[in-house]
């Protein structure tokens, strides 16, 4: 039976490169199977619909999910690692950097806000590839994240929206419901391709956009992924930066950055900021931080994010909603 293998595997070869509508709807059910199997937080059927997500679509969600869960997010599972971090001191401080007043903790009695920060990430870690179980021990659709590749009502691809993340009481039909828009697919990358292009600085960090990274900003916005039932939301903070009249959208690595730092620079006391703790690009941006240290062996301590010249950060262009 073992010799008929490879004649089985030749039929299939055959069958995928004539484009077969059948073995298309077939490839596209044991892709599906094998999602539902292993990432349970993540409600796949939508978006393996072909009326959905193309076929390419598709398999960029699937792979950037497969990436995040299994390559970038356990980046942080090191409590030690995760806190001594530059990563995490460029978009949280850490908890012992010098030359800050206020620390997120103090005499030992942590901030509430940084209880949080470090509940989100744990939880992050942990809800895609396990998801939650509901009170019949049933990974039930609302207790997940649609995936779709359409816009709707309730989360519309306006302008250049990357993705939109909207929540069961916005629309009770949907749930926990995240849209890809053309613009996800249009400007971002594999984080590995990105990685595997010229080595970059820190300073090219806000030029570093990877499916991944807009993958784990969405899921900070869904309460049931990053585990804020009864707490804070994570939403899309609008803050005050220097330089900047009245406030402003806190996305990108830049004013993500600017925003942890904002009272530890030039004010007195110098403090941690609270808020970083309910801004979803901040999480974003502290695990793809993580990954590109990683993968280009950067030393930097994460106190500066200075732009490389000639380099413009498309702040208003690209949104993460
Ligand atoms: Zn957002």
């Amino acid at each position: 039976m073992l010799s008929l293998m490879p004649f089985f595997a030749m039929l299939m070869v055959f069958h995928l490169a004539w484009g077969v509508p059948a073995a298309q709807r077939t490839g596209r059910q044991a892709k599906l199977d094998k999602l539902r199997r292993e990432y349970r937080g993540i409600y796949w059927d939508t978006a393996a619909d072909p009326n959905e997500c193309t076929d390419e679509q598709f398999d960029i969600l699937a792979e950037a999910v497969r990436v995040a869960v299994n390559e970038v997010t356990p980046l942080a599972a090191n409590h030690k690692r995760r806190l001594e971090s530059s990563a995490f001191n460029r978009f949280f401080i850490r908890p012992e950097e010098p030359g800050i007043d206020r620390k997120w903790i103090m005499n030992n009695y942590p901030e509430f806000e940084f209880l949080e920060i470090m509940g989100a990430m744990d939880s992050i870690l942990m809800f895609p590839k396990i998801g939650k179980k509901d009170r019949n021990g049933e990974y039930g659709r609302r207790r997940q994240i649609k995936y779709k590749c359409k816009p709707w009502t309730s989360h519309p691809c306006v302008g250049k929206t990357a993705a939109k993340t909207s929540a069961p009481y916005i629309d009770p039909e949907e749930g926990w419901s995240t849209v890809f828009c053309p613009t996800f697919f249009e400007q971002y990358k594999h984080i590995k391709e990105l990685g595997n292009g010229q080595r970059r600085s820190p300073s090219a960090l806000p030029l570093l956009n990877a499916y991944e990274h807009v993958i784990i900003h969405e899921w900070m916005h869904a309460n049931i992924a990053s585990g804020r039932y009864n707490s804070s939301h994570i939403t899309d903070v609008q803050g005050n930066l220097p330089g900047e009249r009245g406030p402003v959208a806190i996305y990108g690595a830049t004013r993500s950055h600017q925003f942890a730092w904002v009272k530890a620079r030039n004010v007195y006391p110098t403090s941690v900021n609270p808020r970083v703790a309910v801004n979803a690009d901040n999480y974003a941006w502290y695990f793809t931080n993580e990954w590109f240290a990683q993968r280009w062996n950067w030393k930097d301590d994460g106190r500066n994010l200075a732009l490389d010249a000639g380099e413009i950060e498309d702040l208003d262009q690209i949104r993460l909603q």
